[in-house]
Order: C-alpha cells, then sequence, then structure tokens
C-alpha cells in the first residue's frame, strides 16, 4: 500500500493567517488519511486556538501535529513573547519580518532531520523564505493564499499592466484591467502585500516564490468566485484549488469558541446575552486582529452606535478611548468586548443580523458562511478590493463609506484621523439592518452555496480531491527519480 502523504504546512504568524491554515491542515488530513506538519514557533504553538485544533484532530484521529521552530525575534531585539504579527508594536514590522526570514535555518534543518523526505511544502505566499529550502530539497511547494482570488487576480493584473505606476496620485481612479467585472480602484486602496516602503525586498522575494511555485491554494469557493479563481489561475498558467471557506470545518464549538488566543469573555454568557435578543436584530462590530482605528474615530463610531438605538457587539481594541459612561448609556444593548471575541459563536447566533467589518478575507468568508449580510469599512491592505468584491458582485453588503486607507496617514501625518463621521455610520446601519431585505437574502443564499461547495462531492471537496491526487502524482514521479524541475502543474 501507498505511503500516506505527508504535507508541511508553513503559516504566516498571524491569526488571520494561522486561523485557516490550521483549518486546512485538518481538511488535508480528513482526506486519504495523510499527515499534515504545521510549522509555528512555542508562542504561537501554545495559542488557545491552535491546541485545540490539534486536540480536535487528534481526537477525530487525524494525523495533524506541529513542529515548534525557535523564533530569533529576542536576539534581533523584539520582545519577549512577540512572535506573532499582532503581538508587533509600531516600528517593529521590519525586525520581525526579518527574524521570520531567520527561519528558513532552523526549518531546513527540521526537514532534514525526518526520515522520509516530505510530498508537499505548503507555505503561505508571505512567506517567500521557503521557496530556496523546498528547492534545495527537492520537495514541490504549493503557495497558499488567505485572500480573496478577488483581490489575487486585481494586483496580478494591475502588475502586469503597470497599472500604479501610470496614475498620476494615490487617489485617481482606473479600471482593473483584464478583469472579469468592471471595478474601478485606486493605487491607495488597491495595494498588494508588501507594497510599502522598506518592504520592497519582502515584495520581489513574494513575486519570484510565486512564480516558482508548483501550484495554489485559495482559502475561497466557486460560489462566491469562480471567474476570479478561474481568470487567476489563467493569468498564472498554473494550477489554482478553492478549498474554501475553511471556516465551514468549524463546527465544533471548542474551536469555535476559542477561536483566538485569549477569549475576553464567557462564551455561554455571551450567547445568553444572544438569546434575549430578537432574530437579526443585532449588529456585531469588529476590525479584525490587527488595525486600530484613531481616536477621534473611535469617539464617532462610539456615536453612531449610540445613537442608532439597536443592539450590538463591539469588539473594541481601542476601549480605552471610549468616554466613562459610555458602557452605561447603552447598556443591556450594547456590548462591549475588551480582546478577543469568539466570533464564529457571535456569526452564528440567529439574532446576529449584521457584521460591520474591516473585510478581512476571514471575518468576510465567516460572516457571508453564516448568511450575515455585511456592513463595510475596509482599513488597508486587501479589504477596499474585499468590499467591492462583497458589495458589487456579490450584493450581500452595504458600504459605510471609508475611502482613504487608515495606514493613509502613517504616510501623511495630516491626513484627517476620522474617515466616516457618526451620521454616516447611522445611514449605513439604518440601509443594512431596516432596509436590507434583498441583502441579507443575498448573504443567506451565498451561505447555502458555500456549505454545499464544502460539503461531499461539493467544488472546494472536488479541488481539495485535485490537489490531493496531484502530489500523490508527483510522489510516484519522485520515487521513479523525475527530477523537480519538471514538476510544476
Ligand atoms: N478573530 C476573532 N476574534 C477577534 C478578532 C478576530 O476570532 O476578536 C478572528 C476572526 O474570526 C478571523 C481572524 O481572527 O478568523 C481575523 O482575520 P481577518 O482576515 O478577518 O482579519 P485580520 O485580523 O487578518 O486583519
Amino acid at each position: 500500500m501507498a505511503k500516506p502523504l505527508h504535507f508541511v504546512l508553513v503559516p504566516l504568524l498571524a491569526q488571520g493567517h494561522m486561523i485557516p491554515a490550521m483549518d486546512l491542515a485538518r481538511l488535508i488530513a480528513g482526506r486519504h488519511g495523510a499527515c499534515v506538519t504545521v510549522v509555528l514557533t512555542p508562542v504561537t504553538a501554545a495559542r488557545k486556538r491552535n491546541r485545540a485544533v490539534l486536540e480536535h484532530a487528534r481526537r477525530a484521529g487525524l494525523a495533524v501535529d506541529v513542529a515548534e521552530l525557535e523564533f530569533p525575534g529576542l536576539a534581533l531585539g523584539l520582545p519577549e513573547g512577540c512572535e506573532s504579527h499582532d503581538t508587533v508594536r509600531g516600528g517593529d514590522f521590519t525586525l520581525f519580518n526579518e527574524a521570520v526570514r531567520l527561519l528558513a535555518g532552523p526549518f531546513e534543518a527540521y526537514l532534514r532531520t525526518l526520515p522520509r523526505r516530505p510530498d508537499c511544502i505548503v507555505a503561505d505566499t508571505c512567506n517567500p523564505w521557503t521557496a530556496d529550502v523546498a528547492r534545495r530539497l527537492g520537495i514541490p511547494r504549493f503557495v497558499f493564499h488567505c485572500p480573496s482570488a478577488f483581490f489575487l487576480l486585481a494586483v496580478l493584473n494591475m502588475a502586469k499592466h503597470g497599472v500604479h505606476d501610470r496614475v498620476a496620485g494615490d487617489f485617481e481612479p482606473f479600471e482593473i484591467p483584464d478583469f472579469p467585472v468592471r471595478a474601478v480602484a485606486n493605487r491607495a486602496t488597491s495595494l498588494g502585500f508588501f507594497q510599502w516602503p522598506g518592504l520592497e525586498k519582502d515584495r520581489r522575494d513574494t513575486l519570484e516564490a510565486e512564480a516558482t511555485a508548483d501550484g495554489f491554494i485559495v482559502n475561497t469557493c466557486a460560489a462566491f468566485e469562480s471567474a476570479f479563481v478561474r481568470g487567476y489561475a489563467e493569468a498564472l498558467g498554473r494550477k489554482v484549488w478553492a478549498v474554501g471557506p475553511l471556516c465551514l470545518l468549524d463546527s465544533d464549538a471548542e474551536t469555535t469558541a476559542g477561536r483566538g488566543s485569549r477569549s475576553a469573555v464567557d462564551a455561554g454568557r455571551l450567547v445568553s446575552w444572544l438569546d434575549d435578543k430578537p432574530l437579526q436584530s443585532v449588529l456585531y462590530v469588529s476590525f479584525g486582529s490587527m488595525a486600530r482605528l484613531f481616536p477621534p474615530q473611535v469617539a464617532e463610531l462610539a456615536a453612531g452606535l449610540e445613537s442608532s438605538n439597536r443592539p450590538f457587539i463591539w469588539v473594541a481594541k481601542e476601549a480605552d478611548d471610549l468616554d466613562d459612561g459610555f458602557d452605561e448609556r447603552v447598556a443591556g444593548r450594547g456590548l462591549v468586548i475588551r480582546g478577543w471575541a469568539p466570533q464564529m459563536t457571535i456569526l452564528s447566533h440567529p439574532s446576529v443580523g449584521g457584521f460591520l467589518s474591516h473585510c478581512g478575507w476571514n471575518s468576510t468568508l465567516e460572516s457571508l458562511s453564516h448568511g450575515v449580510p455585511l456592513l463595510t469599512w475596509p482599513d488597508f491592505a486587501d479589504q477596499f478590493l474585499n468590499e467591492t468584491l462583497v458589495v458589487d458582485v456579490l450584493g450581500a453588503g452595504v458600504r459605510v463609506g471609508v475611502t482613504v486607507p487608515i495606514t493613509h496617514k502613517l504616510l501623511n501625518p495630516d491626513a484627517p484621523a476620522t474617515l466616516v463621521g457618526r451620521d454616516e455610520i447611522k445611514r449605513a446601519l439604518t440601509e443594512l439592518m431596516d432596509e436590507g431585505a434583498l441583502i441579507r437574502a443575498r448573504a443567506k443564499e451565498l451561505a447555502t452555496m458555500a456549505k454545499k461547495a464544502m460539503a461531499e462531492g461539493g467544488s472546494s471537496d472536488r479541488d481539495l480531491g485535485e490537489m490531493l491526487r496531484h502530489v500523490g502524482e508527483l510522489a510516484q514521479r519522485t520515487e521513479k527519480g523525475v527530477p523537480a524541475s519538471s514538476w510544476r502543474a
């Protein structure tokens, strides 16, 4: 009998990337008894949700384990325990990226200790340092993409056509070239990962590692993005497998409630609070694991939520900027979570009727997979393009009206700190929660399609099967001594 395939997953050390990577690990391991090792560091491996997924997989008899690599952050001057993006402060990002790149050495050493060469490395696109290691050891390498195919294709086509170099200013509008739909963007709101001063090398390395990858795995599904997945595969001339939404694997209470590292509220009490609210009445507000609003913007959002007179849950990393009486004034109908929230528990509750979201791709998938329409408030990176997908293409959201990325202020200190005012927030809220019947129906339809995609025989399930078959073929060729250079899909 053929040996089980062994995959080594290398996530980016950021919540929004580790969460889907852990899910991908158990998805792969659930098929044909494949073994999956996820490469983490001591601090990230100890995170509650990563441990919960591992434990859950073990109980289900799945061969998922974790390899811990020492993180060289301390030696570079990063604070103790700083081993993931959400713990990096201010100017430490360049240092953090440098520390991540230094993992290449220990990663190669780890692979060399294995009794058998793994059949495939699946590395987050933000870990281009895995490319040389894979090449040296002759192991096929897939790129794992955490953003939407819409974003990936848009960025690829904009780069191909040199669009960003041709526009006069950051906010000059242009049409995304060679795109399956008409979509208008500008440079400020359509930057790819690592398109930031000081990160030029990271960007070059990422593009190179993508150009030499043997295949691509994307956390999305054909029901949401078939034209963009197809367009991306055609533009690259490579295999692209859409195997998501991976969040739908989270049906187990333990991994759902502990989806983060350090839930700041008791999930049971939160569910009781939600149980008391009318169906689809609650607005859930969260800006993901990284972005923070500027203090004047926090005050506007607070005022908008307060004057809306409707129930809400607000995950406020910026809660220190709230005025003292806010919690009391909204008591009973507004819940402020100071810290990490059990987002999947909230989104899967029938009382939740809308998600005011920064449009991180995980949050977007989690919302749509549960039939919850979005109130879109993008901050930076892929989020503005995700907003376009959600509102204009999928018809499952309403824009709050943010037009300037939060990061713009970092490069332009004179730029305003308030991007959207209380009245606009209230207007958008009413449009979604009171008048958004069609949008809500569309979100519910998308949720049904997403579940079908992930079920046996659905499009994502078929893509997963094809991906595994492909790796199986590569493994057979390796056994027969076919050189790695002829492997590419
Ligand atoms: N998340 C959570 N609780 C929080 C904040 C975030 O569970 O309080 C999870 C969320 O469910 C999602 C991930 O963290 O899976 C955030 O990823 P996303 O792509 O939405 O945004 P990012 O944090 O990468 O900006």
